[in-house]
């Protein structure tokens, strides 16, 4: 996969809430010092914003773990764990059988 870059700066400050990249969780609005980059990837032009320890996992995520790309809420705030390497909680495997039905609360 190829990903080019178009920029990458850092947000002093939020106006808008956005939805991080890397763990899906939200960045409230008025949030202050949050990585942004827009690229070009499969699809078309991607903007990303991040919180500030979710794009440190990126840089510390192995090449494997990201070089075919990901989507947001793969994995776990400001971690490099993959939330589709994680066993599903029993509980939740009798009655539910797609995975993007859980709902992480
Ligand atoms: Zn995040």
């Amino acid at each position: 996969m190829i990903c080019t870059p178009l920029s990458e700066r850092t947000i002093k400050k939020t106006r808008k809430n956005h939805r991080c990249g890397w763990c899906d969780e939200q960045i409230d609005s008025g949030s202050t010092g949050i990585p942004y980059r827009s690229y070009i990837w499969e699809d078309g032009p991607v903007s990303e914003w991040m919180h500030p320890e979710c794009r440190g996992a990126l840089n510390r995520a192995s090449y494997d773990e990201i070089e075919e790309g990901w989507t947001p809420g793969d994995f776990h705030r400001g971690t490099t764990d993959n939330i589709n390497d994680d066993p599903l909680p029993d509980v939740w495997r009798p009655s539910i059988s797609r995975k993007d039905e859980y709902t992480y609360v």
